[in-house]
């Protein structure tokens, strides 16, 4: 039986890869220090034989007895807001935790499929991003943490691969919706819904024309699973090319929601992309992949799953205290 080590195992696409892992019968690792990742994403494959978690931070060195064949290392805040507030983890988790990784999967022989982002991309002015595109960021600005972690992410990746012969491979994700995203996450779908729920007004940052193209959880991670299986090492753009404005989206959600409230727009946070939108030509040509849920239907799933919450989820809408979870 193969055995993988996923990072970040208790995060939102974490959980979604280790349901994937396990039905295709892997043996599988989860790894999370659990400081924006939650257990209860993992409850129901506690009592699975080929599950084991460990509660570890894997900017610490990694230790896994026994043979390992793959890791896919998706361990890092991913929200705006978390990043904002926790820049120094988000900075090392995809510096000196990408390190830990890549010497594991150099000692053990695996291969590695890293979580890298359309925020490599920054404040694009190619439309839609190719892989091509070399990117648009501030490296001083409030995102730069996660962006510039990430972008180091891929070039330490690609040379553990040209030096050492490592196996990898890198997915670059676009915005991505579904159940287990963290209700308080500060992302625009989950505070939609969540603002919706609560019988709040809707808030739109800045105009609302900037826009982005959102991709069905599901659909991800069959993007995820088929590069890993491939060949390719070249980064590969997984998202849903369905691209839409904040407003639209706005009016989607109270479409679905029936929510009676309105739109109040507040500031648009300093270096917020325009624009985004997947060009995912190498992915339908290399992986045969495309995203086959539409948003119609992936938000009717996602509704669902936001309105098993209970009232107390519900109303704990303040954003995590990261402070209770740090060591440094
Ligand atoms: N956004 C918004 N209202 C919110 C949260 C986000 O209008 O309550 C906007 C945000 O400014 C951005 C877009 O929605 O333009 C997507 O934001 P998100 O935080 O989900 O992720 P991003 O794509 O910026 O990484």
């Amino acid at each position: 039986m193969e055995r993988v080590l996923i990072t970040g195992a208790a995060g939102f696409l974490g959980s979604h890869l280790c349901d994937r892992f396990i039905k295709e019968g892997f043996q599988v690792e989860a790894m999370d220090n659990l400081i924006t990742g939650d257990l209860k994403n993992l409850e129901h494959l506690t009592d699975n034989e080929r599950f084991t978690f460990h509660q570890h931070d894997i900017t610490e060195h990694i230790h896994i007895e026994g043979e390992l064949q793959h890791i896919l290392h998706f361990a890092s805040p991913a929200s705006p807001i978390d990043y904002l507030k926790i820049p120094i983890q988000t900075l090392k988790v995809s510096s000196l935790g990408i390190h830990n990784c890549l010497g594991l999967a150099k000692h053990k022989g695996a291969r590695v499929t890293i979580a890298s982002t359309s925020e490599i991309y920054g404040d694009p002015e190619v439309h839609p991003q190719t892989e091509e595109y070399f990117g648009n960021v501030n490296t001083i600005g409030p995102r730069g943490v996660y962006d510039e972690a990430k972008r180091f992410q891929e070039s330490i990746t690609m040379a553990y691969h040209r030096y050492h012969g490592i196996e990898t491979r890198i997915v670059r994700i676009f915005n991505t919706y579904g159940p287990r995203m963290r209700l308080n996450d500060g992302r625009v779908l989950p505070a939609f819904i969540g603002q919706a729920l609560r019988g709040e007004d809707l808030t739109i940052f800045g105009t609302g024309s900037q826009t982005r193209s959102f991709c069905y959880v599901d659909d991800l991670v069959e993007g995820i699973f088929r590069l890993h299986f491939s060949s390719e090492t070249r980064p590969v753009n997984i998202g849903n090319p369905d691209e839409i404005t904040i407003s639209q989206f706005a009016e989607e959600i109270i479409a679905l929601t029936g929510t009676t409230q309105k739109v109040i727009y507040q500031d648009l946070p300093e270096n917020d992309p325009k624009q985004r939108q997947p060009d995912i030509t190498r992915a339908r040509e290399v992986l045969g992949w495309e995203p086959l849920v539409d948003r119609a239907e992936g938000l009717k799933r996602t509704y669902a799953y936001f309105q098993t919450l209970s009232e107390e989820e519900l109303y704990k809408s303040e954003h995590k205290d990261f402070k209770a979870y740090l060591k440094n």
